[in-house]
């Protein structure tokens, strides 16, 4: 009993969510001594959803692995390929089964059933929604006791993680808040500069950590503003108006990836934080949100469009740096007639705007 407390106490004691589902297959493992346990995210688009691995550990591996978050998605195996795992979380109920010989291994002469995992899948939710699944291989039945124990460090997981959006989220359109930027730029801007020091040590090292999928390099900031909001306001109200924020951020959500960071900053401005191989696909990104705005009917007020400036982020920059330097691409687009996106860099190099001297943090945080 008191081992599971220290494990819960472990595992509520912190903030990091990559840490958190790390440190739930840990306790899981030690606690039942397994012969795997994964979390596995559902995610993708609807109709080509994937699993992608938050962390997998097996009874001898020293630490687990996860995917890493900016993995290409249609390199993750397709939600189909794994129905069970599909009606765990679609019944929200615990399925356990014993896994069936391969057909060329059945042919070789039945293998003892021993060498056979259990399979015992347990369904992750939210307060929103069912997110993804915990899979426990086990060398025998997981006894009711032991499901009833994983079921309860999952409630607690789920509890935890349901307090860490409330001070994390926008309460309207769920996404992350302005608070939280500041922590994760600060952690991209680390992983460049790491990145830049193991360049300047050794000029290849970057060009190979690229291809091993490693670290990639390249993080952009974009602020997004909504062209003319205030009429939408003025002529519907306020609750549309609210309605129209909160369908503007599922756009968001299906418009860049999973781990792309989006924040509401206030009012009518959202702010991206992406992690991309090359700048092209930020601006193809950008541009989707654009496009998928301007086609969408929104309900009783039909159509909207936003403005949106984003730049890259540079080594040694400050939040306030990076983010004036997208919000001025933003009041470029404005000025130049709304509906649009553009590349801070890019105006600077057609002479449209001059760089923006590095800001003090205490002049908009
Ligand atoms: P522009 O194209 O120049 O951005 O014009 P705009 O009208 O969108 O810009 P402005 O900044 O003048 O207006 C923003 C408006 O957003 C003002 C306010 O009525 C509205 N707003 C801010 N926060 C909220 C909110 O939480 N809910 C709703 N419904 N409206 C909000
Ligand atoms: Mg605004
Ligand atoms: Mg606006």
């Amino acid at each position: 009993m008191s081992e599971v407390v220290d494990h819960l106490a472990e595992l509520t004691g912190f903030r990091d969510r990559d840490v958190m589902d790390v440190t739930l297959v840990s306790a899981l493992r030690d606690l039942l001594e397994p012969r795997s346990v994964a979390i596995y995210r559902y995610i993708g688009e609807p109709g080509a959803e994937r699993w992608l691995t938050r962390a997998h550990l097996r009874g001898d591996d020293a630490v687990a692995t996860a995917d890493p978050l900016w993995l290409e998605p249609d390199r993750l195996p397709l939600a189909a390929a794994f129905p069970q795992r599909l009606e765990c979380m679609r019944s929200r109920t615990v399925l356990q089964w014993q896994q069936q010989p391969l057909a060329d291994e059945a042919e070789a002469g039945p293998a003892p059933k021993s060498a056979l995992d259990w399979i015992n899948l347990f369904p992750i939710a939210t307060e929103r929604d069912v997110i993804g699944v915990l899979e426990i291989h086990s060398a025998s039945r997981l006894k009711s006791k032991s499901q009833r124990m994983v079921s309860s460090v999952l409630r607690i997981y789920h509890n935890f993680q349901g307090l860490l959006d409330y001070s994390e989220r926008d309460t309207l359109t769920g996404l992350l808040n302005r608070k939280t930027f500041e922590e994760s730029f600060l952690k991209a801007l680390s992983e460049l500069s790491t990145l830049a020091q193991v360049v300047a040590a050794d000029p290849q090292a970057g060009e190979n950590d690229r291809r091993h999928e490693n670290i990639h390099p390249q993080y952009f900031l974009g602020v997004i503003d909504i062209d003319h909001f205030k009429a939408v306001n003025d002529g519907f109200g306020h609750l549309i108006g609210d309605e129209v924020l909160l369908l503007l951020s599922r756009l968001m959500r299906s418009s860049f990836r999973f781990h792309d960071l989006l924040y509401r900053f206030g009012g009518e401005e959202f702010v991206v934080l992406m992690r991309c191989d090359e700048g092209v696909d930020a601006a193809h990104a950008f541009e989707r949100l654009r496009h998928n705005t301007e086609q969408y009917a929104f309900p009783q007020v039909g159509r909207i469009t936003v403005s949106i400036g984003f730049t890259q982020v540079r080594v040694g920059d400050s939040p306030a740096a990076a983010f004036e330097r997208a919000d001025k691409a933003v009041y470029h687009a404005k000025d130049n007639g709304r509906n649009q996106v553009h590349n801070h860099a890019d105006l600077v190099s057609a002479g449209q705007m001059r760089e923006v001297t590095q800001l003090s943090d205490m002049e908009l945080f």
